[in-house]
């Protein structure tokens, strides 16, 4: 990427968001879908504090990390900016990361197993806070990229719901390499199905990235999560 100006990186970022938003309420129009309806959460992963400050400060409040050693510092480098975004925490985490993660985030995206969950829902009360739970589905069943087994997301749900803080709220998923997007978030929204069984208020689907929103919204997604459209691309990830 070259090196911009702080001016010039923000008339960038604001043109990126204002296309972005353009393209995701034209993508709810298709599907006959109000413009309001889903959340833009913008995934600030590998990027700079000043990125996510700027972001903010341009109106973008919920901000999307995959990793608690680079999360926990930026986070805390906005709130002593004043900055106080919604924190979505999107990658996978291990249980040794929750107690970290419970202290800024407002959201974890990628709760895929029980002791996971009651990790974070002890370090949520130790914190004197409630977390907002997803559970991530694996689609695929290929587990070690993360994600519960669809056949799992019911008892997991269950196990959430009896959790005194965390707040159950829906389901998660990320698009199988090779799977046609509508098949994989069709498939997500039968999941979501069965975790409002378990509490018909938990309706909330995160689901699309840069390259599949618009199918994600389609098949009825209510977050999605967009780094490469915001941001611009990436350095490889060490
Ligand atoms: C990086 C990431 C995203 C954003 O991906 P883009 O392709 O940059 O939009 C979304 N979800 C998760 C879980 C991610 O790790």
């Amino acid at each position: 990427m070259p090196i911009l100006t702080t001016q010039a990186r923000r008339i960038q970022l604001q043109d990126n968001l204002n296309r972005t938003r353009q393209a995701l309420s034209e993508a709810c129009a298709d599907a006959g879908r109000e413009p309001g309806s889903v959340r833009l959460v913008a995934v600030t992963k590998t990027f700079p504090a000043d990125d996510a400050a700027a972001l903010v400060e341009l109106g973008q409040a919920d901000l999307g990390e995959n990793r608690d050693q680079e999360a926990a510092p930026k986070a805390a480098e906005l709130a002593a900016r004043g900055l106080e975004p919604v924190w979505h925490f999107v990658g996978r985490l291990q249980r040794n990361k929750a107690r970290s993660v419970a202290a800024y985030a407002d959201w974890v995206h990628s709760i895929d197993r029980a002791p996971l969950a009651d990790a974070l829902d002890r370090a949520s009360g130790d914190r004197g806070r409630t977390v907002n739970a997803l559970i991530q589905v694996s689609l695929d069943g290929d587990v070690a990229r993360g994600g519960a087994p669809v056949g799992e997301v019911g008892s997991l749900a269950e196990r959430i719901a009896a959790a005194p803080y965390l707040n159950l709220k829906g389901v998660m998923a990320v698009a199988p390499l090779g799977w046609e997007p509508a098949k994989a978030f069709a498939l997500l929204a039968e999941c979501s199905e069965a975790v409002r069984r378990v509490d018909s208020g938990a309706a909330e689907i995160s689901a699309g990235m840069s390259g599949d929103f618009a199918a994600a919204v389609n098949a009825g997604a209510t977050m999605v999560r967009l780094g490469r459209n915001v941001l611009g691309e990436r350095e490889p990830m060490a």
